[in-house]
C-alpha cells in the first residue's frame, strides 16, 4: 500500500545469517519485507555463502540484498527492519563482539541517493563498498544504483573479491 502523495524511493537491505538454519532465515526475512506498509518488495537476489569476516570462530554467513520501493522514511525503514530482526528471535550468542553471530541482520545499505549520518541511521552504509557479500549481491539485481560520493554499484564490484562468495540458489530467468 502506497501513501498518497508520497515519493516512493528506492532502497535496498542487505540480509545476513548464520544461525538457526541461515537460508531459512533469509527466506523469512524477505517474506517479512513483503509485508513493510507502504513498501513494495521489487527484487531479491540469489542467496550466497561467505566466510565470516572478522570473529573468524563463527559458522559461515549467507547473505543477499532485497530491493525494495518505500513510502517509508529512512528512519521508519530501519526501524521496521529492526523489528523483523527481533521478531526472528535475533540473537548474539556472543555479545560484544563486532561481526558476531546472528540469526537474522538486516542493515539498509541504500536509500535512494541520500547521504545520513544521524545516530544510529548512516547511509550509505558505511562499510557497504568493501563488502562483497553485499556489493556481489546488489549488483545482481541493480548494477545502475548509485552509491553516493562512490558511484555505481557495477564498479565497485571491480573492488571487492568475488570469489569469496559461493551462490547457493541462482535465480530462475
Ligand atoms: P549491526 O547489528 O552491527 O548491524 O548494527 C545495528 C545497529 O546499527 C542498529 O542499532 C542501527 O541503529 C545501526 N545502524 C546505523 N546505520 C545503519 C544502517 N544503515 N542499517 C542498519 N543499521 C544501522
Amino acid at each position: 500500500m502506497n501513501r498518497p502523495g508520497l515519493v516512493m524511493q528506492a532502497a535496498y537491505i542487505a540480509l545476513g545469517s548464520n544461525l538457526n538454519n541461515p537460508q531459512r532465515q533469509l527466506q523469512q526475512g524477505f517474506a517479512a519485507l513483503l509485508h513493510l506498509p507502504h513498501t513494495q518488495l521489487v527484487a531479491q537476489s540469489s542467496l550466497y555463502r561467505s566466510a565470516p569476516v572478522g570473529y573468524a570462530d563463527q559458522p559461515d554467513f549467507v547473505n543477499a540484498v532485497a530491493a525494495v520501493t518505500t513510502g517509508l522514511a529512512p528512519r521508519e525503514l530501519l526501524d521496521a527492519l529492526l523489528a523483523i530482526e527481533r521478531a526472528q528471535g535475533r540473537a548474539r550468542e556472543i555479545p560484544n563482539v563486532l561481526n558476531g553471530p546472528r540469526t537474522l541482520d538486516l542493515d539498509l545499505v541504500l536509500y535512494g541517493e541520500r547521504v545520513l549520518d544521524e545516530p544510529g541511521l548512516t547511509v550509505p552504509h558505511p562499510r557497504m563498498a568493501q563488502r562483497a557479500f553485499v556489493i556481489v549481491p546488489l549488483a545482481e539485481i541493480a548494477p545502475g544504483a548509485v552509491v553516493p560520493g562512490l558511484g555505481c554499484v557495477s564498479d565497485l564490484l571491480r573492488g571487492v573479491n568475488a570469489g569469496d562468495l559461493v551462490m547457493l540458489n541462482p535465480v530462475a530467468a
